[in-house]
């Protein structure tokens, strides 16, 4: 796993400054603003906002049919309008303190020891050293998260049974299904 230092390293050698245009949060293609968020991701806009579960997340589209007669998907997304996240007002994130780390650390993900890059206007910017290692921290933070989600995921999934008929969202915190 690399450190914050390497991670720093690697933005610098990319660039970046986000422009605040809010590209990432509007629908440019199909799915491109699909936020996937945790459960403990959810809990904490819904904290925030005092808006419910369903207010907040919408299940990841992609379902898969289970040997059981049911179906289910294994994330959740922030819920969107038909443009954009239902969070972006006016040009501007309404939830930026309590913003997924999808957002926190975009254009960047770190799987295993690469450092992935998505298309951004901002990309090719040169950004300070404090502010490398700031987005490293925090990238090394997501990737924390993201492997914690997924162990819980794992437990959670050999534990599910979807009933027949149904859909469901299996979580770190087991299997949600969903009414209609
Ligand atoms: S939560 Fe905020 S930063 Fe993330 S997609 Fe929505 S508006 Fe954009």
């Amino acid at each position: 796993m690399l450190g914050i230092d390497d991670v720093a390293n690697r933005i610098r050698s990319v660039g970046f400054r986000c422009l605040g245009c809010g590209a990432c949060c509007r629908r440019v293609a199909e799915d491109s603003n699909l936020v996937l968020v945790s459960p403990a991701e959810v809990r904490k806009i819904m904290a925030a906002t005092k808006m419910s579960w369903d207010e907040v997340a919408e299940p990841y589209p992609d379902f898969i049919e289970s040997e059981s007669g049911g179906q289910y998907t294994l994330a959740w997304c922030i819920r969107r309008n038909e443009d954009a996240c239902i969070f972006l007002r006016d040009g501007r994130c309404s939830i930026y303190p309590h913003r997924p780390w999808i957002c926190r650390t975009y254009p960047f993900m770190l799987v295993d020891d690469d450092l992935l890059v998505s298309e951004c206007p901002g990309l090719g910017t040169p950004l300070s050293l404090h502010d490398a290692h700031v987005a490293a921290a925090d990238l090394c933070r997501r990737q924390a998260a993201e492997t914690a989600e997924e162990i819980g995921l794992r437990a959670a999934y050999q534990r599910a049974v979807v009933p027949p008929g149904k859909r469901a969202v299996i979580d770190s915190e087991g299997m949600k299904v969903l009414n209609g």
